[in-house]
């Protein structure tokens, strides 16, 4: 069966009754040369996990290339269909449940002794930041993260630090992270298709995280005040969010030689850890 043409598609769907779950942001790529490009630098080498497989299109890509596959997909609706168009692949586990629910770690140790591991998924979108966030922050000894996302949503979260469409995020994405926008995929290669275009990013997990950040809570603290009230300086953001007064955050500004006037989208990711490092001295002192 070929899990790109859309009348396949309709017709499978149909002999299972399947009906969309809006919420779950259920939109099924109908491109396999998106889901190769995917997947083009998995290998026998590689144990990846799948968020949302739906039918299985970039499962059996990825089914083809790594040497196990963990799927994790929560809605039930798809199982007899999922066992249809999988059953070519003795490589290829799915785990019924919300992914931010899984025990990851347990998934790894059990399954992919041995071998490096990647995130590989098309992401629904009503839950984009709270999955990659889940998996950038927990620490799981993954290797990479390769994501289809909104588009807008894909500049947003590989933007640096000091960049106009940088957030309160892009912290700790740059932190834990080397991000990178792939490239941009079209609105009409998913079915249903959506409103918006969509994007490929990817996340080379940083290994050895080697900044000199002195505290790293008040770093990332530091960095949502500041985009927070990103329309304000960031004097007055900082000490707002971080409830610091702002005589002191003036102070580290000057003794770093900042203008007073600077926003968040001004300061790069050096400049936030100077003035953390610089504020937790100031603190320490005091307390
Ligand atoms: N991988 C398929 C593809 O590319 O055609 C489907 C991608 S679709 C954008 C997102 C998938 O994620 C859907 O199958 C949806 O049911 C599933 N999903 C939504 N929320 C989820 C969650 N919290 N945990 C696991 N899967 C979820």
């Amino acid at each position: 069966m070929d899990l790109y043409n859309l009348h396949h598609i309709k017709a499978l769907l149909g002999r299972y009754n399947f009906n969309f779950t809006k919420s779950l942001g259920q939109n099924f790529i109908l491109s396999r040369e998106v889901c190769s490009k995917m997947a083009k630098d998995i290998d026998e080498t590689y144990g990846v996990i799948e968020i949302g497989p739906g039918i299985g299109s970039l499962t059996s890509v990825l089914a083809t290339k790594a040497k196990k596959v963990i799927s994790i997909e929560i809605d039930t609706s798809l199982k007899p269909i999922l066992q249809e168009t999988l059953s070519d692949f003795d490589n290829v586990e799915i785990i019924f449940d919300d992914v931010l629910k899984t025990d990851i770690k347990k998934i790894i140790d059990e399954n992919f002794k041995g071998l490096k591991v990647a995130v590989i998924a098309n992401l629904p979108y009503y839950i984009t930041t709270d999955i990659l966030m889940f998996f950038i922050e927990k620490n799981f000894p993954i290797e990479k993260i390769i994501v289809l996302v909104q588009k807008e949503a894909g500049v947003r979260l590989t933007a640096k630090l000091g960049e106009k469409s940088a957030g309160a995020i892009s912290g700790a994405i740059n932190y834990y992270t080397v991000p990178k926008f792939e490239f941009v995929v079209q609105a009409s290669l998913f079915y249903p298709i959506p409103k918006v275009d969509s994007a490929v990013i990817s996340f080379d997990i940083k290994q050895n995280v080697d900044y000199n950040i002195s505290d790293k809570d008040l770093f990332f603290n530091i960095i949502k005040s500041a985009y927070l009230y990103r329309r304000k300086t960031a004097i007055n953001s900082i000490s707002r969010g971080c409830n610091i007064s702002k005589e002191k955050i003036i102070e580290t500004f000057e003794s770093l030689d900042l203008s007073p006037n600077l926003r968040a989208e001004n300061l790069s990711f050096e400049q936030f850890a100077h003035i953390s490092n610089k504020l937790h001295i100031i603190q320490e002192n005091i307390h």
